[in-house]
């Protein structure tokens, strides 16, 4: 998308907006399931909770995609966006027992990621098929060599507990179908990925009747020039190839699926809002927007890097600025930016603004949460509407009676 497109956007949907950009999404998509075109089976499954509109879904949904959710709803989100059961895999952390059942009933693959609940599950249910969450304890280290950590995690059956692990599996006689890891870790060394990996196929052996390994995700996509992403065609050729090995070893043709969120969508991703003030302290000239953490967060949840952009004045002087928000907190989206000069009004851009972005955003300062719109086909779609003050109050209820009384009474 160009900056001519996205100003048009600002000026027919208003300020703060989000717009996705279908067609990178798609290019994405291509680009990770081409990297292991060797593998004969390969699902990807799109990570809803990186972008949920159901637009995006159904985006996903016709490219062949299946769905990763992590909660109840988003499975219903999915199978409203048009996915078939069986192509929705539900991986809860932390959910009760009665969820899980609930997803059950609609037919999605259950992923289990505890031993207590896996054996409650395989006491009643015995003839679901369930996929398995193990923890494989593999990070990258400070200077990308292997360590191993993540003791602590909450996610994931730890390997250390693999014998109590098929203790539950051998008494229940469940069925196990899969197996899946998801260290969440950025994958930067793909020789870390490829350790965590055999571990992965280490646990798979201990398992007759599996039809899938689940490689979960963290493909790091860029955040401005030259930063490092995943070599996803490397990781595929390498990665591709050993799993084809292994299914010559464990004696089927298995399935192999990532589970891509950021990947897919954040570059996709723009944020446009306007500038409603430049103010100039003693140290800082600071540009204050028509939005806030409310609407992104991720700067100032994870110190995230967005890139910055001043849409209305591409050609003008760099200038430094600290881009702030109107949250009456510390709202910083990015401090000490080289950007172009900035006059009250102008439409600035954070990229990178597709996953994490929308799905995070709240009321907080009861303010609005944007619209998005999809670029589709060289047109723009408005996918949801900004919020209004109906928006605020709905679900509230009405107990001003209440205070009517105690006026009456203290009077
Ligand atoms: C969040 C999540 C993903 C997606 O991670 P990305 O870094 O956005 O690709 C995949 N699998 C599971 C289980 C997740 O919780």
């Amino acid at each position: 998308m160009n900056s001519k497109q996205l100003l048009q956007i600002a000026d027919t949907y208003g300020a703060p907006v989000y717009v996705y950009d279908a067609g990178k999404i798609t290019s994405q998509y291509k680009r990770l399931t081409s990297a292991f075109q060797s593998v004969p089976r390969v699902k990807l499954n799109y990570a809803a909770k990186a972008l949920s509109n159901l637009a995006i879904l159904r985006l996903m949904n016709s490219l062949g995609s299946g769905l990763d959710t992590v909660s109840i709803q988003e499975v219903q989100l999915g199978l409203l966006a048009g996915f078939r059961p069986e192509d929705i895999i539900y991986t809860p952390n932390g959910v009760s027992l009665e969820e899980i059942e609930e997803a059950a009933s609609l037919g999605v693959q259950i992923n289990i990621d505890n031993l207590s609940i896996l054996e409650q599950f395989g006491s009643k249910h015995p003839d679901i098929p369930v996929c398995i969450r193990i923890n494989p304890h593999v990070m990258a280290g400070g200077n990308t060599k292997i360590s191993v950590g993540h003791i602590d995690s909450k996610f994931g059956i730890s390997i250390h507990q693999t014998p109590h692990l098929l203790r539950i599996v051998e008494l229940t006689k469940m069925k196990i179908n899969g197996i899946h890891m998801h260290t969440g870790s950025d994958i930067l060394d793909i020789e870390v990925f490829l350790y965590a990996s055999e571990i992965l196929f280490d646990t798979a052996l201990h398992f007759k009747d599996l039809e899938f390994l689940d490689f979960g995700s963290g493909f790091k996509v860029p955040y401005k020039k030259n930063d490092i992403q995943t070599n996803v065609e490397e990781l595929g050729e390498k990665l591709g190839g050993r799993f084809n090995d292994f299914c010559k070893e464990y004696g089927r043709s298995l399935t192999l699926a990532f589970e891509p969120g950021k990947f897919l969508v954040s570059e996709a991703g723009f944020f446009l809002a306007r500038v409603n003030v430049v103010k100039q302290t003693t140290s800082t000239v600071f540009a204050g927007i028509d939005s806030g953490f409310n609407h992104l967060i991720r700067p100032m949840f994870y110190g995230a890097n967005h890139e910055i952009v001043n849409l209305t004045n591409p050609e003008g002087k760099e200038r430094y600025y600290s881009v702030v928000g109107y949250i009456c907190e510390t709202d910083t989206f990015g401090s000490n930016r080289r950007i172009s000069e900035i006059t009250e009004g102008d439409i600035l851009c954070f990229r990178n603004a597709g996953a994490y972005c929308y799905t995070m955003a709240s009321n907080y300062n009861s303010r609005y949460r944007p619209a998005e719109v999809l670029w589709m086909d060289g047109k723009a779609h408005l996918i949801r509407q900004r919020e209004t003050f109906e928006d605020l109050v709905r679900g509230q209820v009405d107990v001003s009676a209440l205070f009517e009384r105690s006026k009456a009474t203290t009077k």
